[in-house]
């Protein structure tokens, strides 16, 4: 049969999420996973799944389609695709938001010179959430929009929270604020800052005998992670930490209030509730490679985004399918 073969590079949250999206798409298979570590060390969540090093990637070139880049967007993407976007079709979930257009050039020049389609940015922020902004404000013109996050838990300030001196371990949510997004609901179009849309709450484990007072005021006066918001402090012990707080839900909403004629207000939401990021992201990876291998087949090579990738082209089904029962 004429499945779709794909590669994963990186075996994090994200790798594992993506063998998982894999088994659930039938027009698709696992050649291999690819890591930088010793493979043989690797412990899978699943058996019978390929793993080998990432220098041994260049010998598939004729055996896998699309390379789903599952890498880290600090340190790892940055150079892992346009590496990989010299030998095979890519997709990758780049967030460094400030970043993507350079992003995108050295990558769009790497898949143009080696007849590549390499899918950038794919996830739900960015991503989805891109989507949604875009046809929101095509259509509203006369409007604005609004990005809030979460509930979701957040790896940069949980790190910061476990550098605070008396903490053993700990977690930090961000919220949006209830307030905030009624505020956007009514359609008034409010300004609001940043530390206005969330408040940040975390489940600390501190050491045996630490003052939780002096963590607490820590925590709540760090500059740039906490100062500007509202922040929750909870302590908590271990055992209640590995049993409610394992998960790495996240979310959110695209809100765009507009006006249209006279005075007719029209309110634009979109919203994501995940019970885990990495495994639902690693699904819009799944989709967009299918669109990766279809671009690729009518040589439409280079960088491309969410933008240039049409819904025909992500899913399984058939024009005509789509047409009688989805439109
Ligand atoms: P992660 O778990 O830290 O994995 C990143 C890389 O680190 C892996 O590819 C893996 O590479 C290596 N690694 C993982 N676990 C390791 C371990 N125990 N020891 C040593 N190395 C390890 O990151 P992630 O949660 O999968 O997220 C990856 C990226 O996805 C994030 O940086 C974020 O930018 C992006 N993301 C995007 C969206 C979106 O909506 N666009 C949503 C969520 C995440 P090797 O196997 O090669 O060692």
């Amino acid at each position: 049969d004429n499945k779709i073969r794909l590669g994963i590079v990186g075996y994090g949250n994200l790798g594992k999420g993506a063998v998982e999206a894999i088994k659930q798409s039938p027009d698709m298979e696992l050649v291999a996973v690819f890591t930088r570590r010793n493979p043989e060390a690797l412990v899978l969540n699943e058996p019978g799944v390929k793993v080998l090093s990432i220098k041994d990637a260049v010998e598939y070139q004729k055996d896998i389609d699309v390379m789903l880049l599952c890498g880290g967007s600090a340190t790892d993407l940055p150079e892992q695709t346009p590496h990989f976007a010299s030998m095979f079709n890519t997709v990758d979930s780049y967030d460094t938001h400030a970043k993507i257009p350079e992003f995108y050039q050295s990558v769009d020049k790497v898949a143009t010179e080696h007849h590549t389609t390499a899918i950038i940015s794919v996830g739900w922020d960015p991503g989805l959430f891109s989507i949604n902004r875009v046809m929101a404000d095509a259509i509203l013109p006369n409007g604005a929009n609004y990005t809030f996050w979460g509930k979701g838990l957040s790896q940069g300030h949980s790190d910061a929270v476990r550098r605070v001196s008396g903490v053993k371990n700990g977690v930090q949510y961000t919220i949006p604020s209830e307030q905030a997004i009624e505020k956007v609901r009514s359609g008034s179009n409010p300004e609001l800052a940043t530390a206005e849309k969330h408040l940040r709450v975390c489940y600390v484990v501190p050491e045996e005998g630490t003052d939780t007072g002096a963590i607490e005021q820590e925590i709540k006066t760090m500059p740039h992670y906490f100062a500007d918001y509202e922040t929750e402090v909870h302590f908590i012990t271990e055992k209640e930490l590995k049993r409610d707080h394992a998960k790495a839900p996240h979310g959110g909403f695209v809100i765009r209030g507009g006006n249209t004629g006279q005075d007719n207000k029209q309110i634009y939401e979109f919203s994501l509730q995940l019970d885990s990021n990495p495994e639902f992201t690693a699904s819009v990876l799944v989709a967009y490679a299918r669109a990766a291998f279809r671009l690729s087949k009518e040589k439409q090579y280079g960088a491309k985004t969410v933008y240039d990738v049409t819904l025909g082209q992500l899913s399984p089904r058939s024009a005509e399918e789509l047409r009688k029962d989805f439109l």
